[in-house]
This record gives structure tokens, C-alpha cells and sequence, in this order.
């Protein structure tokens, strides 16, 4: 029973790949801003911070060793340049700040110069409770003059960084600098509009990326969907066309390979058709001719005529005995086999005693090359005699002026039983070998006696062998003759 789902009309409308991309890429771009807000919001102000205060802790040892240099103000005043920072550093005794020793500016609104002695020595304080730094933000009021821009005030964020050091000779100094703070204000706004444009861009970037795949896989599909439907009407010459990733290609390649097979699988069934109607139509025709004459003419009832007719209807039984067979075979792929043990000189023997007996007075002249030594092998005596039938009727249909045929039976030197059914007849091109195991394959349509076979014989034979693990093979030349050969393994080997 089929699943609802199978069921073409009735199913839930699936998505298209095409759809799936762009709602894939639409949640990984809304992920993705998420996080980049969480990042600007929540961690940016402390990450600035802690920039700010690893350069003024920098700016603060290089300030240390300014201070016992030869020129400490052009040093102070370097560091406050380069670090953006004011500076003020004051000497300490007992414990309390003595004298300022050191005043730069290096940023414009420093709120150094503001700050009072006191603040100076709560800051100071602090810092000494806090093991020797301290920060703290100030904001300070700016009133433009008169001359500028007359009462507007704005506000200056200062973060105040104090370090307590020692110079080398052992004299306590405190420094203080003071470097600007970004104000918030301005940092979201810009936030804001890089939150946008970066929006924009992922969104516009989403949108291109999901049309680029859904080209790459979506057309590719479709076009393979439609060659499927023309390969499910029967048409087997449908070509995939295999652009796109790797994975399509397979695809293709598959579906391009089932085609071919597919459409191999029609043409034997055509001919087959066409074998056997033509196989069955030939003896029957032959069959009811000569009984019509046998009924209706007096005197026409004579033993050749019957003789014609039991022949025929023979041919018959071996066709349909040939069909039964490959049936049998198809059916699970192998050839039933019951080996035992049995003389191959013996048998070959027989068979060509048999074949000479029915065959001498047509002029075919059979020759056996055999030792008298037995050659016991273990096989399927039923099968393998089978075996030799075919080829031996193979080589007595396909014989010419020639008819010697020659059975041999020796032991190769890896152990195996080789035997041969060479004939003198007309020979197999090249280029049709590779073919002759095929079923239904004939080589000539046209000959007079590909009419006489079924084109089954060598594909049974094959399947016999094989089902024996046995080797075998054909050499051939046109005009000069086939030799058909298998070689059996020894006992115990393969099967
Ligand atoms: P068929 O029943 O037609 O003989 P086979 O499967 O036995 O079918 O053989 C396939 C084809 O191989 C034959 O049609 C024939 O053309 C070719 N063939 C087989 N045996 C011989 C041979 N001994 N000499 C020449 N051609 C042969």
C-alpha cells in the first residue's frame, strides 16, 4: 500500500529547493544579526573600556621611565601625543602628594588641568586602597564663549587613570592621566547605521546567494525530472544532462545509465518476441503443411513426411526447453548445480560417439583427442553434458565445406579439466565475440541458419559454467574456424 504521501494529487504541497534556500539563508541572516547586536550592545562599552585602560597603563610605564630621563617634559609631552592622554605627575612624601613635577596635554579638554589639590588626593587615596591604580569618569561641561557659539554647553566624558610608580632611586611619584571616553550617544547612532547598512548588505547578500544555488540545483533537478517522466513514457534514447554539482552529475550519469540498460531491456524483449514468434511460426508452419498433405493425399502418409514432422515438433521442445531454462535462470540470477564426480574423458567420449552415430552420413566427421587414463572432476555431469551439446550443435550448425569437428580434453597446469569443440566452419568476426554470449544475440540475422538457433544456446552454456566457476572462452577466425573451450576447476576450488 502506498503512503498518503505518495499519492501525486493528495500529498501536502512540498517546498521547492528554491524556497527551503531562502528561508535557510533568511534565519541564518537574522541569527546573525542577533548576535551582532548582543556583541555591540552588551559587550561593546566594555571592550572599549578595556582598551582604553591597557593604553593608559602602557602610557603610564613609559611615562615612568620619561620622568628620570634628561628632558622629562619633551618625554611627557611625547607620550601624551602619542597615547591621546593629558598627564600630571606629582611627587609623593609621607604618604600625601608633595609637588606637581610634570603637567602635559595631549588632548584637547583634559580635565587634569581642572581638577582641584583635594581631588587629586581622594583619587590619589583611592588608588593606594586599590593596590596602586585607580580610574574614574568625569563629565565636564563645556560653555561655548561669546565670540563662537554663544551659551551652548556639551558635555565632555573624561576617564581619569592614576598609577602609583617608583623611580629608580626609590622616589614615590603618582601619575594621573585622563583620556577621552567616545560618548555613548554617538556610539550607538553609528552603531545604528552600521546595524543597517550590514542588514542591507546580509539581506542583499541572502537574496544572491539563494538565486545562485537554487540555479546550481533547482534547474539541473528540474530538467532531470522532466527527462525522468519521458524515460517512464518509454522514451529511452531521453539524454540527462549532467551540469550542476557532483552530485547531480551522479545523478545523471545514473539515470543516463539506467536508460541505457532500460532500453537494452526493451530491445530484448522486442526481439525475443520476434525470435520466438519467428522460432515457433517456421515448425509449426512446416508441421501443419505436411500433415495437410498427409490428411488430403492419397499415398503422401509415408514414414520421410513423418520423419519431417517429428523433427519439427522436436525443434519445438528443444525451443521451448531453451526458454524454460533461461527462465529458470533469470529467475534467481544463478544456474542450480549437483556436482559430483563423474570421468570427462567418458563423457566426451559418449557425446561424440552419439553425435558421429547421427551425424556421419551428412559427412560431419567428429575426432576426439582424449587420453585412456580417466579424468574424474567434480561438476554437474547433466549440465556440463548440456554444455557440450550446445557447442557441439553450435559447431555443426555453423560448419562449412568443412565439417570436421574435434573434441579434446586435457588437464592444465593449474589443475583444471580443459575441454575444446573445435569446428572448421565459417568462424566469428572479431567484433561480434564479445557479443555471442548474449541472449538472443545471433551474429549473421540474415544466415540461413542463425534461423535454425534461438540465440539462447551460448547465453545457458555461460550460465552454467559460470554456476561451476569455471573458465571458458573462444577463439576464432572467419573462414578458418571457432574453438570453443571451458575449463573446470579442480575439486574443492571455487564453488
Ligand atoms: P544460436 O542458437 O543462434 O546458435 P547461440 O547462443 O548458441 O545461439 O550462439 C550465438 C551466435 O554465435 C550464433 O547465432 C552464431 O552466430 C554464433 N556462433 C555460435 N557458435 C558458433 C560457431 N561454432 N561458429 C560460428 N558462429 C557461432
Amino acid at each position: 500500500m502506498n503512503t498518503p504521501k505518495s499519492k501525486g494529487n493528495a500529498t501536502v504541497q512540498k517546498k521547492g529547493i528554491r524556497s527551503m534556500l531562502f528561508a535557510y539563508l533568511a534565519v541564518f541572516c537574522a541569527v546573525v544579526l542577533l548576535l551582532i547586536w548582543i556583541v555591540q550592545v552588551f559587550l561593546l562599552d566594555s571592550i572599549y573600556h578595556g582598551i582604553l585602560l591597557y593604553r593608559m597603563g602602557e602610557a603610564a610605564t613609559t611615562l615612568t621611565s620619561v620622568v628620570e630621563s634628561d628632558d622629562p617634559r619633551r618625554g611627557a609631552d611625547a607620550v601624551a601625543v602619542n597615547y591621546e592622554v593629558s598627564i600630571a605627575v606629582f611627587r609623593v612624601e609621607n604618604d600625601m602628594l608633595a609637588e606637581r613635577v610634570l603637567m602635559a596635554d595631549g588632548a584637547a579638554g583634559s580635565v587634569l588641568a581642572k581638577l582641584k589639590n583635594a581631588e587629586y588626593a581622594d583619587l590619589y587615596r583611592s588608588a593606594k586602597e586599590n593596590g596602586g591604580t585607580a580610574t574614574k569618569d568625569f563629565a565636564v561641561q563645556y560653555t561655548f564663549g561669546p565670540e563662537t557659539r554663544p551659551g551652548k554647553t556639551v558635555t565632555s566624558h573624561r576617564l581619569v587613570y592614576v598609577s602609583l610608580q617608583q623611580t629608580v632611586d626609590g622616589t614615590p611619584i603618582a601619575l594621573f592621566l585622563d583620556a577621552a571616553i567616545i560618548p555613548q550617544g554617538a556610539q550607538s547612532g553609528a552603531v545604528m547605521v552600521e546595524m543597517i547598512l550590514l542588514s542591507l548588505l546580509f539581506v542583499i547578500a541572502a537574496l544572491v546567494l539563494a538565486h545562485e544555488m537554487s540555479k546550481r540545483i533547482a534547474a539541473p533537478l528540474a530538467g532531470i525530472t522532466a527527462g525522468a517522466k519521458q524515460l517512464a513514457d518509454g522514451r529511452y534514447d531521453t539524454h540527462f544532462e549532467s551540469d550542476g554539482c557532483r552530485e547531480i552529475e551522479e545523478l545523471s550519469n545514473t539515470l543516463n545509465y539506467a536508460a541505457q540498460e532500460l532500453s537494452k531491456v526493451d530491445n530484448l524483449q522486442k526481439e525475443l518476441i520476434a525470435n520466438v514468434s519467428h522460432d515457433l511460426r517456421t515448425p509449426l508452419t512446416t508441421i501443419i503443411g505436411y500433415a495437410e498433405v498427409m490428411r488430403d493425399i492419397e499415398g503422401e502418409n509415408k514414414p520421410e513426411n513423418m520423419q519431417v514432422i517429428i523433427d519439427e515438433a522436436k525443434r519445438l521442445s528443444d525451443l521451448v526447453n531453451d526458454l524454460l531454462e533461461i527462465s529458470r535462470h533469470s529467475a534467481d540470477g544463478k544456474t542450480p548445480v549437483v556436482p559430483q564426480e563423474f570421468d570427462m574423458h567418458d563423457l566426451v567420449r559418449e557425446t561424440a560417439d552419439r553425435y558421429r552415430q547421427m551425424l556421419e552420413k551428412d559427412g560431419f566427421l567428429f575426432k576426439t583427442e582424449i587420453g585412456d587414463t580417466p579424468m574424474p572432476v567434480t561438476a554437474d555431469r547433466a549440465r556440463i553434458a548440456q554444455v557440450l551439446n550446445n557447442l557441439i550443435h553450435n559447431a555443426v550448425n555453423y560448419s562449412s565445406e568443412n565439417k570436421e569437428i574435434t573434441l579434446t580434453c586435457t588437464k592444465t597446469e593449474d589443475g583444471y579439466t580443459r575441454v575444446e569443440v573445435i569446428d572448421r566452419g565459417e568462424g566469428i568476426p572479431a567484433d561480434k565475440l564479445p557479443h555471442i554470449w548474449q541472449r538472443y544475440y545471433k551474429v549473421d540475422r540474415r544466415h540461413k541458419r542463425s534461423v535454425v538457433g534461438s540465440g539462447l544456446g551460448l547465453s545457458i552454456v555461460q550460465g552454467i559454467l559460470e554456476a561451476h566457476f569455471a573458465r571458458y572462452g573462444v577463439d576464432s577466425r572467419v573462414g578458418d574456424g571457432s574453438r570453443f573451450w571451458f575449463e573446470l576447476p579442480p575439486k574443492g576450488s571455487g564453488s
